[in-house]
Protein backbone atom coordinates (compact mmCIF):
# COMPACT_ATOMS: atom_id res chain seq x y z
CA UNK A 1 0.00 0.00 0.00
CA UNK A 2 2.88 2.65 0.97
CA UNK A 3 5.21 3.92 -1.99
CA UNK A 4 8.05 6.05 -1.22
CA UNK A 5 6.31 9.00 -2.87
CA UNK A 6 2.57 8.29 -1.00
CA UNK A 7 5.04 8.21 2.35
CA UNK A 8 6.92 10.96 1.64
CA UNK A 9 3.96 13.39 0.79
CA UNK A 10 2.43 12.15 4.66
CA UNK A 11 5.82 13.11 5.96
CA UNK A 12 5.35 16.79 4.68
CA UNK A 13 2.10 17.14 5.78
CA UNK A 14 3.31 16.11 8.98
CA UNK A 15 5.69 18.86 8.72
CA UNK A 16 3.69 21.66 8.10
CA UNK A 17 1.04 20.52 11.25
CA UNK A 18 4.64 20.42 13.36
CA UNK A 19 5.41 24.11 11.50
CA UNK A 20 2.06 25.52 12.02
CA UNK A 21 1.16 23.59 16.02
CA UNK A 22 4.82 22.84 17.14
CA UNK A 23 4.69 26.07 19.27
CA UNK A 24 8.68 26.18 17.97
CA UNK A 25 9.45 22.47 18.55
CA UNK A 26 12.24 21.21 16.18
CA UNK A 27 11.09 18.22 15.78
CA UNK A 28 8.11 15.69 16.08
CA UNK A 29 8.86 12.29 18.33
CA UNK A 30 6.20 9.43 16.61
CA UNK A 31 5.68 6.60 18.59
CA UNK A 32 2.76 4.88 17.68
CA UNK A 33 4.48 2.00 15.31
CA UNK A 34 0.88 2.05 12.85
CA UNK A 35 2.07 5.73 12.25
CA UNK A 36 5.77 5.12 11.79
CA UNK A 37 4.32 2.35 9.17
CA UNK A 38 1.58 5.16 7.54
CA UNK A 39 4.68 7.98 7.06
CA UNK A 40 7.35 5.46 5.58
CA UNK A 41 6.33 2.53 4.93
CA UNK A 42 8.10 0.50 7.71
CA UNK A 43 6.59 -2.64 8.70
CA UNK A 44 8.67 -3.47 11.90
CA UNK A 45 7.87 -2.83 15.54
CA UNK A 46 9.87 -1.34 18.52
CA UNK A 47 11.17 1.98 16.21
CA UNK A 48 10.59 5.62 16.34
CA UNK A 49 10.18 8.07 13.70
CA UNK A 50 11.89 11.77 14.33
CA UNK A 51 10.39 13.96 12.20
CA UNK A 52 12.20 17.92 11.65
CA UNK A 53 11.61 20.23 9.45
CA UNK A 54 14.20 18.86 7.22
CA UNK A 55 14.79 15.27 8.58
CA UNK A 56 13.29 11.91 8.84
CA UNK A 57 15.13 9.37 11.12
CA UNK A 58 13.98 6.09 12.18
CA UNK A 59 15.48 4.69 15.54
CA UNK A 60 15.31 0.93 15.49
CA UNK A 61 17.78 -2.02 16.19
CA UNK A 62 19.80 -4.31 14.37
CA UNK A 63 17.30 -6.73 13.93
CA UNK A 64 15.77 -4.18 11.17
CA UNK A 65 18.77 -2.56 9.67
CA UNK A 66 18.33 -4.64 6.25
CA UNK A 67 14.81 -4.50 6.48
CA UNK A 68 14.57 -0.47 6.71
CA UNK A 69 16.95 -0.46 3.66
CA UNK A 70 14.38 -2.03 2.18
CA UNK A 71 11.21 -0.71 3.03
CA UNK A 72 12.39 3.12 3.42
CA UNK A 73 15.88 3.91 1.92
CA UNK A 74 15.12 7.32 1.52
CA UNK A 75 14.15 7.77 5.44
CA UNK A 76 17.77 7.66 7.86
CA UNK A 77 17.96 4.86 9.94
CA UNK A 78 19.71 5.14 13.17
CA UNK A 79 20.45 1.70 14.30
CA UNK A 80 20.83 1.80 18.33
CA UNK A 81 23.49 -0.51 20.41
CA UNK A 82 22.47 -4.17 21.06
CA UNK A 83 21.12 -4.04 24.49
CA UNK A 84 20.16 -0.49 25.03
CA UNK A 85 16.73 0.43 25.35
CA UNK A 86 14.68 1.98 22.57
CA UNK A 87 14.04 5.30 24.33
CA UNK A 88 17.77 5.90 25.85
CA UNK A 89 18.66 5.93 22.07
CA UNK A 90 16.37 8.22 21.32
CA UNK A 91 17.28 10.66 23.88
CA UNK A 92 20.86 10.05 22.91
CA UNK A 93 19.83 11.15 19.05
CA UNK A 94 17.63 13.92 20.50
CA UNK A 95 21.14 15.37 22.89
CA UNK A 96 23.62 14.87 19.54
CA UNK A 97 21.10 16.91 16.84
CA UNK A 98 20.87 19.38 19.57
CA UNK A 99 17.15 19.60 19.56
CA UNK A 100 16.12 21.79 22.75
CA UNK A 101 11.84 20.97 22.11
CA UNK A 102 10.56 18.45 20.79
CA UNK A 103 6.88 17.47 20.36
CA UNK A 104 5.73 13.70 21.22
CA UNK A 105 2.81 11.63 20.62
CA UNK A 106 1.84 11.74 24.02
CA UNK A 107 -1.34 8.84 23.60
CA UNK A 108 1.65 6.36 23.02
CA UNK A 109 4.48 6.97 25.12
CA UNK A 110 4.37 5.48 28.70
CA UNK A 111 5.10 7.46 31.57
CA UNK A 112 8.18 5.33 31.82
CA UNK A 113 9.63 5.92 28.51
CA UNK A 114 8.80 9.83 29.03
CA UNK A 115 10.67 9.90 32.23
CA UNK A 116 13.94 8.02 30.10
CA UNK A 117 13.48 10.79 27.48
CA UNK A 118 13.86 13.44 30.42
CA UNK A 119 16.82 11.90 32.14
CA UNK A 120 18.82 10.92 29.00
CA UNK A 121 18.17 14.17 27.43
CA UNK A 122 18.35 17.15 30.28
CA UNK A 123 18.52 19.91 27.48
CA UNK A 124 15.42 19.27 25.46
CA UNK A 125 11.97 19.94 27.26
CA UNK A 126 9.11 17.75 25.50
CA UNK A 127 5.87 18.86 24.37
CA UNK A 128 2.81 16.34 24.04
CA UNK A 129 0.35 16.78 21.06
CA UNK A 130 -2.11 14.07 20.50
CA UNK A 131 -3.75 13.22 17.20
CA UNK A 132 -1.43 15.10 14.37
CA UNK A 133 -1.33 11.71 12.67
CA UNK A 134 -4.69 10.35 13.44
CA UNK A 135 -6.15 12.94 11.95
CA UNK A 136 -4.28 12.71 8.57
CA UNK A 137 -5.22 8.98 8.19
CA UNK A 138 -8.90 10.08 8.33
CA UNK A 139 -9.07 10.30 4.38
CA UNK A 140 -7.48 7.68 2.81
CA UNK A 141 -5.79 7.86 -0.26
CA UNK A 142 -6.95 5.79 -3.54
CA UNK A 143 -4.32 2.80 -2.69
CA UNK A 144 -5.62 2.60 0.72
CA UNK A 145 -8.77 2.70 -0.18
CA UNK A 146 -8.18 -0.32 -2.62
CA UNK A 147 -6.37 -1.85 0.71
CA UNK A 148 -9.65 -2.08 2.31
CA UNK A 149 -12.07 -2.91 -0.46
CA UNK A 150 -9.53 -6.43 -0.98
CA UNK A 151 -10.09 -6.79 2.84
CA UNK A 152 -13.75 -6.58 2.60
CA UNK A 153 -13.88 -8.84 -0.38
CA UNK A 154 -11.43 -11.63 1.80
CA UNK A 155 -13.90 -11.24 4.64
CA UNK A 156 -17.16 -11.78 2.45
CA UNK A 157 -15.66 -14.78 0.70
CA UNK A 158 -14.63 -16.34 4.09
CA UNK A 159 -18.00 -15.71 5.44
CA UNK A 160 -19.69 -17.40 2.46
CA UNK A 161 -17.80 -20.57 2.66
CA UNK A 162 -18.48 -20.46 6.35
CA UNK A 163 -22.32 -20.00 5.95
CA UNK A 164 -22.37 -22.87 3.08
CA UNK A 165 -21.04 -25.02 6.25
CA UNK A 166 -22.82 -24.17 9.03
CA UNK A 167 -25.53 -26.28 10.52
CA UNK A 168 -26.45 -27.02 14.08
CA UNK A 169 -25.61 -30.69 13.21
CA UNK A 170 -22.76 -32.14 15.46
CA UNK A 171 -21.33 -31.08 18.73
CA UNK A 172 -19.83 -27.52 16.94
CA UNK A 173 -19.12 -25.24 19.66
CA UNK A 174 -18.70 -21.58 19.30
CA UNK A 175 -14.70 -21.54 19.20
CA UNK A 176 -15.09 -24.14 16.17
CA UNK A 177 -16.99 -21.53 14.17
CA UNK A 178 -14.48 -18.61 15.29
CA UNK A 179 -11.49 -21.07 14.12
CA UNK A 180 -12.96 -22.42 11.19
CA UNK A 181 -13.53 -19.08 10.41
CA UNK A 182 -9.98 -17.60 10.78
CA UNK A 183 -8.94 -20.60 8.77
CA UNK A 184 -11.30 -19.49 5.36
CA UNK A 185 -10.66 -15.64 6.22
CA UNK A 186 -6.37 -17.00 5.64
CA UNK A 187 -7.85 -19.16 2.73
CA UNK A 188 -9.42 -16.39 1.16
CA UNK A 189 -6.19 -13.85 0.99
CA UNK A 190 -6.06 -12.34 4.71
CA UNK A 191 -2.38 -11.98 6.49
CA UNK A 192 -4.69 -12.60 9.79
CA UNK A 193 -8.23 -11.84 11.00
CA UNK A 194 -8.63 -8.63 11.99
CA UNK A 195 -9.46 -9.65 15.27
CA UNK A 196 -10.57 -12.65 17.42
CA UNK A 197 -13.75 -13.09 15.89
CA UNK A 198 -16.95 -12.77 17.87
CA UNK A 199 -19.68 -16.00 17.49
CA UNK A 200 -21.92 -16.03 20.00
CA UNK A 201 -25.09 -18.39 20.42
CA UNK A 202 -28.49 -17.33 21.00
CA UNK A 203 -28.55 -15.21 24.64
CA UNK A 204 -24.38 -14.72 24.59
CA UNK A 205 -24.91 -12.42 21.94
CA UNK A 206 -26.36 -10.41 24.61
CA UNK A 207 -22.95 -9.01 25.29
CA UNK A 208 -21.72 -6.82 22.33
CA UNK A 209 -18.05 -8.13 22.62
CA UNK A 210 -18.59 -11.69 23.54
CA UNK A 211 -16.06 -14.03 23.20
CA UNK A 212 -16.65 -17.41 21.88
CA UNK A 213 -16.32 -20.56 24.09
CA UNK A 214 -15.47 -24.25 23.09
CA UNK A 215 -18.14 -25.16 26.18
CA UNK A 216 -21.13 -23.70 24.25
CA UNK A 217 -22.48 -25.73 21.29
CA UNK A 218 -24.49 -24.02 18.17
CA UNK A 219 -27.17 -27.07 18.96
CA UNK A 220 -30.20 -25.55 20.88
CA UNK A 221 -29.48 -21.77 20.04
CA UNK A 222 -32.01 -20.24 17.34
CA UNK A 223 -29.77 -17.86 16.47
CA UNK A 224 -25.71 -16.61 16.35
CA UNK A 225 -24.07 -13.69 15.88
CA UNK A 226 -20.72 -13.60 14.23
CA UNK A 227 -18.86 -10.21 14.18
CA UNK A 228 -15.37 -10.42 11.86
CA UNK A 229 -12.59 -9.23 9.62
CA UNK A 230 -9.74 -9.61 7.48
CA UNK A 231 -6.41 -7.64 7.51
CA UNK A 232 -5.19 -7.74 4.03
CA UNK A 233 -2.29 -5.33 2.75
CA UNK A 234 -2.60 -4.03 6.47
CA UNK A 235 -5.66 -2.80 5.96
CA UNK A 236 -8.92 -4.15 7.87
CA UNK A 237 -12.43 -4.70 7.38
CA UNK A 238 -15.51 -5.78 9.95
CA UNK A 239 -18.41 -7.03 9.42
CA UNK A 240 -21.55 -8.20 11.91
CA UNK A 241 -23.97 -11.12 10.60
CA UNK A 242 -26.74 -12.81 12.57
CA UNK A 243 -28.05 -15.82 11.16
CA UNK A 244 -31.10 -17.62 12.52
CA UNK A 245 -31.33 -21.14 12.75
CA UNK A 246 -34.88 -22.40 10.98
CA UNK A 247 -37.83 -20.55 10.35
CA UNK A 248 -38.38 -16.62 12.24
CA UNK A 249 -41.09 -15.19 13.78
CA UNK A 250 -42.13 -12.54 17.05
CA UNK A 251 -39.22 -11.14 18.38
CA UNK A 252 -36.61 -11.81 16.30
CA UNK A 253 -38.23 -10.46 13.15
CA UNK A 254 -39.09 -7.65 15.21
CA UNK A 255 -35.58 -6.38 16.46
CA UNK A 256 -33.99 -7.81 13.10
CA UNK A 257 -36.31 -4.99 11.19
CA UNK A 258 -35.34 -2.21 13.84
CA UNK A 259 -31.44 -2.83 13.74
CA UNK A 260 -31.74 -3.11 10.04
CA UNK A 261 -33.87 0.09 9.90
CA UNK A 262 -31.73 1.74 11.77
CA UNK A 263 -28.42 0.76 10.05
CA UNK A 264 -30.67 2.05 6.73
CA UNK A 265 -31.64 5.57 8.41
CA UNK A 266 -28.03 6.22 9.31
CA UNK A 267 -26.41 4.95 6.32
CA UNK A 268 -28.89 7.06 3.57
CA UNK A 269 -27.50 10.37 5.17
CA UNK A 270 -23.89 9.39 4.72
CA UNK A 271 -22.27 12.33 3.07
CA UNK A 272 -19.58 14.82 2.70
CA UNK A 273 -20.32 17.98 5.32
CA UNK A 274 -22.36 15.09 7.43
CA UNK A 275 -21.76 15.32 11.48
CA UNK A 276 -20.28 12.34 12.22
CA UNK A 277 -22.83 12.63 15.66
CA UNK A 278 -25.39 13.15 13.66
CA UNK A 279 -25.75 9.32 11.90
CA UNK A 280 -25.28 8.02 15.36
CA UNK A 281 -28.66 10.75 16.34
CA UNK A 282 -30.61 9.45 13.70
CA UNK A 283 -29.72 5.54 14.42
CA UNK A 284 -30.71 6.18 17.80
CA UNK A 285 -33.80 7.92 16.58
CA UNK A 286 -35.13 4.96 14.51
CA UNK A 287 -34.59 2.42 17.69
CA UNK A 288 -36.54 4.96 19.70
CA UNK A 289 -39.51 4.39 17.69
CA UNK A 290 -39.35 0.68 17.78
CA UNK A 291 -39.08 1.27 21.66
CA UNK A 292 -35.44 -0.59 21.62
CA UNK A 293 -33.22 2.58 22.07
CA UNK A 294 -32.02 1.86 25.49
CA UNK A 295 -30.96 -1.45 24.52
CA UNK A 296 -28.82 -0.07 21.30
CA UNK A 297 -25.63 0.52 24.34
CA UNK A 298 -22.44 1.95 22.07
CA UNK A 299 -22.08 3.99 19.24
CA UNK A 300 -23.00 3.90 16.38
CA UNK A 301 -19.70 2.84 14.52
CA UNK A 302 -16.02 3.79 13.80
CA UNK A 303 -13.27 4.83 11.75
CA UNK A 304 -11.48 1.58 9.92
CA UNK A 305 -8.17 1.74 8.60
CA UNK A 306 -4.44 0.47 9.55
CA UNK A 307 -6.71 -0.26 13.03
CA UNK A 308 -9.85 -1.82 13.19
CA UNK A 309 -10.92 1.69 15.46
CA UNK A 310 -9.80 4.95 14.81
CA UNK A 311 -11.11 7.91 13.41
CA UNK A 312 -13.89 9.39 12.85
CA UNK A 313 -15.70 7.50 15.74
CA UNK A 314 -19.58 7.90 14.95
CA UNK A 315 -21.20 9.24 18.04
CA UNK A 316 -18.68 10.15 20.41
CA UNK A 317 -16.68 13.36 21.49
CA UNK A 318 -15.46 15.62 19.91
CA UNK A 319 -17.34 15.58 16.54
CA UNK A 320 -16.04 14.86 13.05
CA UNK A 321 -17.30 16.73 10.13
CA UNK A 322 -17.30 13.88 7.39
CA UNK A 323 -15.26 14.42 4.23
CA UNK A 324 -14.44 11.92 1.31
CA UNK A 325 -12.14 9.42 1.80
CA UNK A 326 -13.14 8.65 5.18
CA UNK A 327 -14.23 5.11 5.86
CA UNK A 328 -15.90 3.50 8.82
CA UNK A 329 -18.74 0.92 10.10
CA UNK A 330 -22.18 1.76 10.71
CA UNK A 331 -23.37 -1.01 13.38
CA UNK A 332 -26.16 -0.33 15.35
CA UNK A 333 -27.28 -2.68 17.50
CA UNK A 334 -29.97 -3.88 20.44
CA UNK A 335 -28.87 -6.20 23.05
CA UNK A 336 -31.26 -8.05 25.63
CA UNK A 337 -30.46 -9.86 28.45
CA UNK A 338 -31.30 -13.70 28.46
CA UNK A 339 -32.64 -13.23 25.27
CA UNK A 340 -29.69 -12.82 22.68
CA UNK A 341 -28.74 -9.59 20.51
CA UNK A 342 -28.88 -8.47 16.83
CA UNK A 343 -26.14 -5.99 15.31
CA UNK A 344 -25.60 -5.56 11.86
CA UNK A 345 -22.15 -4.31 10.51
CA UNK A 346 -20.99 -2.66 7.43
CA UNK A 347 -18.31 -0.60 5.96
CA UNK A 348 -19.26 2.63 4.22
CA UNK A 349 -16.94 4.45 2.19
CA UNK A 350 -17.61 8.49 1.99
CA UNK A 351 -17.72 9.88 -1.33
CA UNK A 352 -17.98 13.20 -3.33
CA UNK A 353 -21.50 12.48 -4.03
CA UNK A 354 -22.57 10.86 -1.05
CA UNK A 355 -21.28 7.16 0.12
CA UNK A 356 -20.41 3.85 -1.25
CA UNK A 357 -21.16 0.97 0.99
CA UNK A 358 -17.92 -1.30 0.59
CA UNK A 359 -19.51 -4.45 1.96
CA UNK A 360 -22.28 -6.08 -0.38
CA UNK A 361 -22.93 -9.37 1.83
CA UNK A 362 -27.05 -9.34 1.70
CA UNK A 363 -28.32 -8.09 4.96
CA UNK A 364 -31.94 -8.48 4.91
CA UNK A 365 -34.10 -11.11 6.99
CA UNK A 366 -34.32 -13.75 3.97
CA UNK A 367 -30.60 -13.35 4.13
CA UNK A 368 -30.37 -13.99 7.80
CA UNK A 369 -32.20 -17.64 7.71
CA UNK A 370 -29.76 -19.70 7.55
CA UNK A 371 -32.44 -23.09 6.92
CA UNK A 372 -35.93 -21.37 5.50
ZN1 LIG B 1 -17.19 -5.75 14.24
ZN1 LIG C 1 -16.82 -2.61 14.48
Amino acid sequence: VSNPDRTARRREALQATLAAEGGGAAALLVASETNVGYLTGFTGDSSVLLLSGDRALVVSDGRYTEQLRRECPEVEAHIRPVGQPLYVGVAEVVAKLGWTAVALEAAHISLAQFETLREKAPGATWKPVQGWVERQRLVKDEGEIAAIREAVSMAERAFARLRSGLSLAGARSEKDVADDLEFHLRRCGASASAFPPIVAAGPNAALPHYRPTAATRLAGAASVLIDWGATGRAYRSDLTRVLAFGPTAGRFEEVYEAVLAAQQRAITAIRPGQSAKALDTLARAALEEAGLAAHFTHSLGHGLGLELHELPFLGREPDVVLAAGMVFTVEPGVYLPGWGGVRIEDDVLVTPEGHEVLTGLARDLDAARLNP
